[in-house]
């Protein structure tokens, strides 16, 4: 566990209402010491639009995101939208990019990875390790991870909730069930459907050769169940499972990219 860092006189950061933020816990352990003062100086105290926080080192709500931002308020629920500025952790959850590009895994106790590996042109989303987490157990109510299915396309911090698995399809609970229906997206994988099978919506599971008379066919069966058990899933958990199942690339796991 570490030390949030002393934001004084900004205030907010110690305050436990903040740890029910994901944005913070993650900011708090991914982004201390990089916090850089607004261009201009301070203009005071001011509250955070997103998070509702006293700041004393705000950022303009424009330079953070994007001119349409309206769409932030309802979909981030912002406390104060009548606010035009946003605290360090909120505008630093909408301006650092490696956020909208890699899994974040963030836990109440204040420790937060991101899921990254090295790849051949640099560091790309490490779909394997957010894999091991969800396969291994249910989500806890004190844990949150963002999976950026499409890289760069939506900010999912802002939007993570305790407990939840959020994409840009919105934020799902992670039960024991969903964990065993990702490892039976597997054995449909290994059964031989590919991704863009897993994409389709056949009765029948894609590409799989049936039996002929006198040929076991046993395994045809189950995986068809699979496949039954699978379509049954709604959407946002099919699209999720694709890219947590696909084959890992070559490269070296780590556990955070600076
Ligand atoms: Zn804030």
């Amino acid at each position: 566990m570490r030390t949030p860092p002393d934001t004084s006189p900004a205030g907010g950061a110690t305050d436990p209402r903040h740890l029910r933020d994901p944005a913070r816990v993650a900011w708090q352990d991914l982004a201390a010491g990089r916090e850089r003062a607004p261009a201009g100086g301070s203009p005071g105290r001011r509250i955070c639009a997103r998070c509702g926080a006293a700041t004393g080192r705000p950022t303009p709500v424009g330079d953070a995101v994007s001119k349409n931002y309206a769409n932030f308020i309802a979909a981030d629920r912002w406390k104060h939208p009548a606010s035009a500025w946003l605290c360090e952790a909120c505008a630093w959850a909408y301006t650092d990019a490696r956020l909208r590009r890699f899994p974040v895994f963030v836990r109440q106790d204040g420790t937060c990875a991101l899921l990254a590996r090295t790849g051949a042109d640099g560091p790309i989303a490490d779909w394997e390790a957010a894999r091991d987490l969800l396969a291994g157990r249910p989500l806890a109510r004190q844990e949150a991870i963002t999976l950026p299915l499409i890289a760069a396309r939506h900010h999912l911090l802002p939007k993570a909730q305790w407990g939840h698995v959020t994409t840009g399809a919105g934020s799902l609970a992670w039960t024991d069930k969903d964990r065993a229906r990702l490892l039976a997206v597997e054995k449909l994988r290994a059964a031989g459907i590919t991704g863009p099978g897993l994409r389709s919506d056949t009765v029948l599971a894609p590409g799989l050769k049936r039996p002929t008379r006198g040929e076991p066919d046993e395994e045809f069966w189950r995986t068809q169940d699979r496949w039954q058990q699978y379509r049954m899933w709604p959407k946002p958990y099919r699209d999720l499972a694709v890219v947590l199942t696909q084959p890992p690339p070559a490269g070296r796991a780590m556990r955070q990219v600076a």
